[in-house]
Formats: structure tokens, C-alpha cells, sequence
């Protein structure tokens, strides 16, 4: 019962405006937060044709029941799990069950499809199928157990070759970032055993770029300035061999507590978080002035994701000009924050954002603020790069991400370094 209404006062806000999917999702306190997000995400993929159903069946009528909790309630009917659930729902459900399973018949009579699948919006499919990617948590396993662990599974290793040409029950090993495996979109292993103990981590090969870029040696005190979740902290972990330490700083403390059981789950045990305004973190504080290394992944407008589920959620909010502008304000602000403690060597700054403005905008003018640093050539062999202008020729010398190149979510990575004069 309580997933279906917060799903739906989650569709609701979703529909109004009010925030992504994801922060809806984490910010609900519902306690499965992926089991709520996967729900959202699911039923929006059907939006238009449960939209046409609850029309059909008049699923509005006599029921009492909210448009938003008619459509997750339709879609956990007729193609997710079945309604899981007691009472008042129930009801309505199982005495509207042949109109639903008719109307769902129809539609796909009319639209001249055999399965469901079929029947997610063609702008949605670029959306859901780019390959699944999983990073080895080398602090707790290894490639070599793994590879061998998928293969007694039954998957077929195949040599590295084009990720989005992968076929079910097949993996690879990225060609690009280490210790990352590749699999057909239609790979669900939330189940598996792995990723239960925390030894695989889903996470996109885009999003495993800043920390791979950044590269700190074991040993090393690095600063992960807006951690939360926490995914490419726990890779800094991996990479570190959980060896030196890691400030990790969020201001969101329910972002922040889903990180924490993350970073315990990956076995992260160099990592100190802390809920904190990264604004406020001074960098004369001896405890945090002595760092080498910054991973800078602030908040930005999501439009290399939410840009496609803004197609799912006709949201196009997020790509708003003044939205924009206050964005690039707030994360140049907290990358010349960042580029102000005495040690630090090396900064990543990444977003998931496909906008200039939020990406070689902010770099090019924090550049111009902070000349004791210079743009490196962030992984010199990749082909897509940041966009370069005869005012900013050194745009190339960032990454972007995208998902029909690169089968991977829309993303930017830019490698500042001190200059050595310094
Ligand atoms: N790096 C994270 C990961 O890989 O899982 C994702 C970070 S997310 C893009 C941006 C984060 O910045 C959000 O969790 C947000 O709460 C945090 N944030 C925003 N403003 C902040 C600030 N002033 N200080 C610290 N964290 C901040």
C-alpha cells in the first residue's frame, strides 16, 4: 500500500514539476528507495499507453483513487509484479481485472505488437537501453573470479568489442576504464549474489571516469567535495586500495545516509563522510589543508540523464535558461572553492549535464579566476571531447559522454592540474 502512494505522490510531483525522479525517490523516506525508484521509472516508461487504459476501463470511476495511484497501481497489474498488495487497492484492482487485461489486449492488437516491451514509447528506449555497466569492487574481489564467476553463470565472454552491440548473456570487459564489465541492457542482476556482498557495483562507465581521471595513489588525502551517493568515492576507495583518506562532504544527510551503508556495503574503510556545506569547509583547517587530490561532482542540471527522462516526464524544467544560470553560478563558485586549498595538485570536475554553460562555461572562467592552474588532457586516446572555441580552444582537453557515441549517459569530465611553478 505505502509503495503505491508514494510512487504516486512521486508521479504527482514528477508531473508538476517538482524535482527528478531520484531525489523525489531518496528525499520520500520510503526505505527501499530503488525498489520505489525502478516503480516510478517503470511505470513512466508505460505512461501513455496505462494513460489509454485507465481511460478505456474508466479506472477513475467509483473508485475514489488518484489518476497518479491508477497508473502505478495499472502498472504493477499489467506488467510489473501484480499488485503486492492487501486492501482497498486490491480490491479495486481485482474487480477491474478482465477491463484491464481487455483494453491491454486491444492496444496491442491495434498497435501490432507481441509483447509488452513493445509498447514503451520509442523515446524511451534509447533511454533504458544502453548497456549494463558493472564496476569490480576490487577492496573486495577480484577481475579474475569474477570473469569466472559470470562465466559458471552461463554468460559468454566476448573479446572487447562495441558496447552497445552486446547480446544477452554475453559480457566484455571495457576497453577504456578498468575493472569495468559489460552486459546487454536486459541484465538484471540485483539478485546476484555479487552485487548483494557488494563485490560488483552498477554504475555507468561515464560516471567512472572522474575517479579514474583523478587517479590517487594509494596513500593519498583526497577530498570528494559532493560525494553522495557515493559511487565514485567508493571507486577512489578501489583505487587507493582503501589506503590514505578520503573527506567525503555532502549537505543532503539522507543523501549522505544512503552513502554511508554504500560505502560500508563496498567495503570503503579510508573514507570519512561528513554532512557539511562544502562551502564552508575552510582550507586552512589543518585536517583538511593537507589535500592532494579533489573529486568535484556538484549538483547540476542532470540533462545528460533526466535530458531523457525529461522525455518520459515532458520535464523540460531542468534545461530551464535561468535554472542554468544559477546552476553554472553555484558550481563555479564551489570549483573555485575547491581550487583554493594550498596542496591540491589535481581537481576533477564533472557533470552529468550536456550543457556548455554548466561544463566548458564553468571551466573556462574558473580558469580565468585561478591562473596557478592549467586544463590537462583527460584520457588524451578518447574520441569525444568537450567542445573547443576560439575563446576557449582547450575545451578538447575535456571529456563528454554520449549516449549514442559512447553508449553511456551524457556526461563531462575536466582534469584541472597546478601549474609547476608553483
Ligand atoms: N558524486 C556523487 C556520486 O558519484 O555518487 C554524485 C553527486 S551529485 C551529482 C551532487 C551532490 O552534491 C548531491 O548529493 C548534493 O546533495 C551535493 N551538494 C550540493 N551542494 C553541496 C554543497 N554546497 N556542499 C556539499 N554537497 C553539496
Amino acid at each position: 500500500m505505502v509503495l503505491y502512494k508514494v510512487a504516486a505522490e512521486i508521479l504527482q510531483k514528477v508531473d508538476e514539476k517538482k524535482g527528478s525522479i531520484k531525489t523525489l525517490s531518496i528525499e520520500s523516506k520510503y526505505k527501499n528507495i530503488k525498489q520505489l525508484y525502478a516503480l516510478v521509472v517503470e511505470t513512466l516508461k508505460y505512461k501513455s499507453v496505462l494513460e489509454e487504459i485507465i481511460v478505456t476501463t474508466k479506472l477513475l470511476q467509483g473508485t475514489h483513487i488518484s489518476k497518479h495511484e491508477a497508473l502505478v497501481l495499472a502498472y504493477d497489474y499489467l506488467f510489473g509484479r501484480g499488485v503486492q498488495c492487501g486492501g482497498r487497492y486490491k480490491k479495486i484492482i481485482h474487480s477491474r481485472k478482465s477491463q484491464l487485461n481487455s483494453a491491454l489486449t486491444l492496444i496491442k492488437v491495434k498497435r501490432k505488437v507481441k509483447s509488452n516491451r513493445e509498447l514503451i514509447a520509442e523515446n524511451c528506449k534509447a533511454t533504458f537501453q544502453l548497456p549494463k555497466y558493472l564496476r569490480i569492487n576490487t577492496l573486495l574481489t577480484n577481475k579474475e573470479d569474477v570473469l569466472e564467476y559470470f562465466r559458471k553463470k552461463g554468460y559468454t565472454f566476448v573479446s572487447p568489442g562495441v558496447a552497445s552491440e552486446i547480446q544477452k548473456k554475453e559480457y566484455m570487459i571495457d576497453g577504456d576504464i578498468p575493472n569495468l564489465l559489460i552486459f546487454h541492457h536486459s541484465t538484471d542482476l540485483h539478485n546476484d549474489r555479487l552485487y548483494k556482498m557488494g563485490e560488483i557495483i552498477f554504475q555507468d562507465k561515464a560516471s567512472c571516469m572522474p575517479a579514474y581521471v583523478l587517479s590517487p595513489k594509494p596513500g593519498s588525502f583526497v577530498i570528494d567535495a559532493c560525494a553522495a551517493p557515493g559511487n565514485k568515492t567508493s571507486h577512489l576507495a578501489s583505487l587507493m586500495s582503501n589506503n590514505g583518506k578520503i573527506f567525503a562532504f555532502d549537505i543532503n544527510v539522507q543523501r549522505l545516509s544512503v552513502m554511508d551503508s554504500m560505502l560500508l556495503k563496498a567495503g570503503v574503510l579510508c573514507c570519512e563522510s561528513q554532512a557539511r556545506d562544502f562551502l564552508k569547509v575552510n582550507h586552512d583547517d589543518p585536517r583538511y589543508s593537507k589535500a592532494t587530490h579533489i573529486l568535484l561532482d556538484p549538483s547540476c542540471s542532470g540533462s545528460g540523464i533526466a535530458g531523457r527522462l525529461n522525455k518520459l516526464t515532458d520535464d523540460d524544467n531542468s534545461n530551464s535558461e535561468k535554472r542554468i544560470e544559477s546552476l553554472s553560478n553555484f558550481q563555479l563558485k564551489v570549483l573555485n572553492h575547491a581550487l583554493q586549498f594550498p596542496k591540491v595538485s589535481k581537481l576533477v570536475y564533472s557533470t552529468c549535464s550536456v550543457h556548455e554553460e554548466e561544463n566548458e562555461g564553468v571551466v573556462k572562467r574558473a580558469l580565468d579566476e585561478n591562473q596557478n592552474f592549467q586544463l590537462s588532457s583527460a584520457m588524451p586516446g578518447w574520441g569525444n571531447r568537450g567542445i573547443a572555441s576560439a575563446e576557449f580552444p582547450d575545451g578538447s582537453k575535456c571529456i563528454r559522454c554520449d549516449p549514442e557515441t559512447n553508449a553511456t549517459n551524457g556526461f563531462f569530465v575536466a582534469l584541472f592540474e597546478r601549474k609547476s611553478s608553483e
